[in-house]
Formats: structure tokens, C-alpha cells, sequence
């Protein structure tokens, strides 16, 4: 990969944040390509969270660019990047626990501006297609009317992803994903991650490394901060700068 190639969906490059001194991320660059899936790896502290805060724009790089679809996202407003096609999972989901499903997915339709809003309008064929369409996605179609708080774990994990690909983001970035999944659950997000990279790019943040195995096209490992290493799975793991820090723990 070499960076001035125009086909990279995002362009990250020499990205810096500084809380206070420390450098969280430093000197961080990362380039993906259209509909590839990029985990992120490394140990707890390493920056990674913090790469998906700069990349939404909940925190402000101290330097670097971020670019994305042509367009530097690193002085834009959060709202801004979410239009322009980004979507962030973070780690808990936040969905409306009394809503039902559809009403979770009806909210996060483009056109439901509000809650309130969101709930008033008619729900027409187009809404109710999405709805049905992205429901079929998550495996939460037979699921349509039921409360959101009567959902597993992992089927609140399925929806919250369900709530970002109708808005459909071009990258979609998601912060330890399986976290407190089943095995067959994680099995099924995998499944899940594999089918929407039809349509977009996906940036997942990981430690289970059965899990990354049946996602990842390429990994990317962090550590304090950096990229230590970076290619397919097998390569980086057998990358001893890798073992040394992460894998031989
Ligand atoms: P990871 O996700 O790889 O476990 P993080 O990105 O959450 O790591 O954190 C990287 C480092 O930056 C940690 O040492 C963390 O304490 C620190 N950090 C993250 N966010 C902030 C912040 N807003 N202010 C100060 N320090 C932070
Ligand atoms: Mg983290």
C-alpha cells in the first residue's frame, strides 16, 4: 500500500493526540481501502479507542490529517462526520430499551430527526422497507415487535449495528464488537461483518483473535500509540515485535 493512492476510502496520516503531555496516539497513519475489513489489535492502553475518538471527532487531533472520501475530517464537528458517512459503535450500546425494535431501527432512519419526531411521522414503504431490510441483516427480523430491553447481549450488539447501517455509513468503526458474546453469537457477527462489507468499509477495534481471524483482511497493531505492525493475521502474528508486546501474554 502506498500512501498517494487516491482509491483509499480514509487516509490517516501523522496522527497525533496529546492529553496533557502524553501522547496517546503518536504519529499514527492508516489507510483503508473500499469495502476492506481493518482490525485494530493491541494491548489495553495502546490507542486504539482513542484513533476511533479522533476519526468521529469526539476528541480533536493535536496533529495529522484525517481524510475521508477526499475530505479532512480533523476540524469537522461530530455531527458533520456522521453525515459526510461515518458511523461509530462505541463498546455499550445505546438503543432505547422501551422502544421495539422497529421503532430502535424507525429512529435511526436519515429522515427521523428526534425521538418525538421520528415517532410522529408516517411510517411509509420506504421507512418500513429499510426497517424490514436491515431487521433481515441483524437477525432480528422475527424480532420486529419486541422491546428492545427483552434482547440478549448480543442481539442489542446486532440491533445498535442495525441503527448505524440504516443511516448507511460508507465506513462503519466498531469498538470491541463481541465483547460478552456467545460463541455462536460471535460466530453470526462475524457472518453479519462479512455481509455488510458489500457496502461498506468496516474498522473494528478487537481482542478475540478467533474472531479476528474470520473478519480481518488486514490487522493492524497497535502499541503506545503506534502502528508496531501491520498485514494479514498470520503475518503479524508471527511478527516477534507482536509476540513481545501483545500475543505472548
Ligand atoms: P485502548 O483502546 O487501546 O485500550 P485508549 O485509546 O482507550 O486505549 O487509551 C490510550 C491511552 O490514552 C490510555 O493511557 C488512556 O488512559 C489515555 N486516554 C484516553 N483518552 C484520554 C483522555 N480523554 N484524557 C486523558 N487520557 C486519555
Ligand atoms: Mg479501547
Amino acid at each position: 500500500m502506498s500512501p498517494s493512492n487516491n482509491d483509499f476510502i480514509l487516509s490517516v496520516e501523522g496522527l497525533t493526540v496529546s492529553f496533557d503531555g502524553f501522547k496517546a496516539v503518536n504519529d499514527m497513519s492508516l489507510y483503508l481501502e473500499p469495502q476492506e475489513i481493518r482490525v485494530i489489535i493491541g494491548p489495553n492502553g495502546a490507542g486504539k479507542t482513542t484513533v476511533l475518538d479522533l476519526i468521529c471527532g469526539k476528541t480533536r487531533a493535536t496533529e495529522g490529517s484525517i481524510k475521508f472520501k477526499g475530505k479532512e475530517l480533523s476540524k469537522m464537528s461530530e455531527h458533520k462526520i456522521v453525515r459526510s458517512g461515518v458511523g461509530r459503535k462505541f463498546q455499550n450500546p445505546s438503543i432505547y430499551e422501551d422502544l421495539t425494535v422497529f421503532e430502535n431501527l424507525e429512529v435511526s432512519f436519515p429522515r427521523g430527526r428526534s425521538v418525538m419526531g421520528a415517532l410522529a411521522f408516517k411510517r411509509d414503504a420506504e421507512v418500513i422497507g429499510a426497517v424490514e431490510e436491515v431487521a433481515r441483516t441483524i437477525f432480528l427480523e422475527e424480532l420486529l415487535d419486541q422491546p428492545a430491553a427483552l434482547l440478549s447481549h448480543g442481539q442489542k450488539q446486532w440491533l445498535e449495528i442495525g441503527m448505524l447501517l440504516i443511516q448507511k455509513p460508507d465506513l462503519l468503526m466498531l469498538d470491541e464488537p463481541v465483547a460478552g458474546m456467545s460463541v455462536a453469537e460471535r460466530k453470526k457477527t462475524a457472518e453479519l461483518l462479512r455481509v455488510i462489507t458489500k457496502n461498506h468499509t468496516v474498522l473494528v477495534i478487537e481482542h478475540d483473535m478467533q474472531f479476528v481471524g474470520d473478519i480481518a483482511d488486514r490487522v493492524t497493531v497497535m502499541h503506545q500509540g503506534k502502528v508496531l505492525s501491520e498485514g494479514s493475521l498470520e503475518k503479524v502474528k508471527s511478527d516477534p515485535k507482536v509476540i513481545e508486546v501483545y500475543l505472548g501474554h
